[in-house]
């Protein structure tokens, strides 16, 4: 009797899911094992959002592999130790993971593979189940990683695509092998009340809902904040308990301009990741440095404040960020507003601002928030680095009624038409009438102060 084990870490799916395909079609019986590391939670990992969203995703890949025969195995502690604890127990000869990208993981693989080879057993890693095109496949003359993202698609693109594979038919797991309790979101404090149920089975029926409700629309309505129409999966992509190689191939099926607008989104995600993993310290520091000098002390630490409460008198950055707050997820027009806000009209350094997306973010990963923070912030891969967006004109554009900013700011809910992104225009009892705090700073000084701090004047 042979046994095998898959190793689940960002991937918490069955279906297109080639180690555990891999594992199922090595042995007889196969161990899928999924270790509590309190490491990856050092590492920055355990926001309370994050923590609920993945009791979720282990909670329904148990159940998936039981409907399969099976059941996930958990085990807690130092991966390494207890993989090879497993391995040892189960007889196991391989185990089959899929690559990781960042140094963490990188170093988890190198020491779990010397681990077992001193034991005489094999470690598999397999590439493309946590991205599309893996980091380091596409490159451009000259170095190791893109640094714009419009030749990368393009090269990104014609990259031939793996088949989706189907969950395996049975998952035999052998009986007598002891799995500690699966962790419970119940027990996970500090969750924001409206966050999403995670899970491959809520992640596959988000797909199709998308794809037959949205495709057709989400290039015109994309940026549409009360619209709504993202697809929502950044946290099941994120948790991998939806595979982006299958919701490439799915946009694809549908056709039309939206579903390739997705898709080009998707890309986005594997740039960062390939950025990332070329240069694993832009986690931190600016990729691209532009001398800032960013604001600090006595107001500046008022300003972040406000901006981190949804209180600086921008309804629609307040929106977002209380959507942030309320969610655990913030669209992405919203994302791009609150950070520009807080990086270029507040002149505040962005890793304050990312280190508060990530302590929020059900989807909060370093490649994909640093990397946007630092497009954002202009010390990343945009090629236009010193755009500013004005709050009010964007909000004016992508809320046009102010959907967005009532349903967030009930405050300001009655106030009229397009004056609901600019109510310091009321005047004297008419403003006293809203409880809602007077801009922190105004447009014009800020664009100046951040033109003058990047010598732009
Ligand atoms: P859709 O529009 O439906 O797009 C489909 C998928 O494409 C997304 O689920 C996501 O996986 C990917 N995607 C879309 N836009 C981007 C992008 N700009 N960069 C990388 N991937 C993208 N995304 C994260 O997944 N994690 C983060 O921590 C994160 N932090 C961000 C911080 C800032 C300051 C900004 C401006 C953006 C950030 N994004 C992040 C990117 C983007 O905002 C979200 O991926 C998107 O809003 C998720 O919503 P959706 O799934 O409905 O997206």
């Amino acid at each position: 009797m042979t046994v095998s084990v898959v190793l689940f870490t960002s991937d918490l799916r069955v279906h297109d899911h080639p180690p555990l395909r891999a594992a199922v079609d090595a042995a007889h019986e196969v161990v899928p094992l999924f270790v509590r590391d309190p490491a990856v939670d050092r590492a920055g990992f355990a926001a309370p959002n994050r923590l609920a969203f993945l009791a979720d995703c282990l909670a329904d890949l148990d159940a998936g592999l039981r409907e399969l025969g099976g059941r996930l195995v958990v085990r807690g502690g130092d991966t390494v130790a207890e993989v090879c604890g497993v391995v040892r127990q189960a007889d196991a000869d391989e185990v089959h993971m899929a690559a990781g990208h960042s140094v963490f993981a990188r170093a988890r693989e190198a020491r779990l593979r010397r681990a077992l080879e001193s034991d005489g057993r094999r470690l598999y890693v397999h590439d493309a189940v946590a991205t599309v095109v893996p980091p380091g496949d596409v490159t451009p003359q000259g170095s190791d990683h893109f640094a714009v993202f419009t030749p990368y698609l393009r090269r990104w693109v014609s990259e031939p695509l793996r088949a989706p594979l189907l969950a395996p038919r049975k998952v035999p797991v052998p009986q007598e092998l002891r799995s500690e309790p699966l962790p419970e979101r119940a027990s996970v404090a500090d969750v924001s009340e409206g966050l999403a149920t995670g899970g491959e089975t809520e992640g596959r029926r988000r797909l199709e809902a998308w794809l037959s409700r949205h495709a057709d629309v989400y290039e015109e309505i994309h940026d549409d904040l009360a619209g709504d129409a993202t697809s929502r999966l950044s946290p099941y992509l994120h948790f991998g308990a939806v595979s982006a190689t299958e919701a490439v191939h799915r946009a694809r099926a549908r056709g039309g301009a939206g579903a390739e607008a997705f898709v080009r989104q998707l890309c986005w995600r594997d740039f960062h990741q390939q950025v990332l993993a070329a240069r694993p310290e832009i986690a931190v520091e600016d990729y691209r440095p532009r001398h800032d000098r960013w604001r600090r002390g006595g107001e500046a630490e008022a300003d972040l404040k406000a901006w981190k409460e949804g209180r600086t008198g921008y309804p629609v950055v307040d929106a977002a960020l209380r959507q942030l707050a309320h969610e655990g997820w913030m669209h992405n027009r919203g994302r791009l507003l609150a950070a520009s806000f807080l990086a270029k009209t507040l002149y505040l350094d962005w890793r304050e601002g990312a280190r508060h997306f990530l302590a929020l973010l059900v989807d909060g990963d370093i490649a994909n928030n640093q990397m946007n923070w630092q497009w954002v912030a202009g010390t990343g891969t945009d090629t236009r680095p010193h755009r500013v967006l004005n709050p009010v004109l964007q909000g004016k554009r992508y809320d046009p009624d102010g959907a967005y900013v009532r349903r967030w700011v009930p405050e300001l809910a009655d106030l009229p038409g397009r004056l609901i992104h600019e109510p310091w225009r009321l005047k004297g009892l008419d403003r006293a009438a809203y409880d809602y705090p007077e801009p922190v700073v105004d447009l014009a000084d800020g664009l100046s102060r951040f033109r003058q701090a990047r010598g732009r004047d």
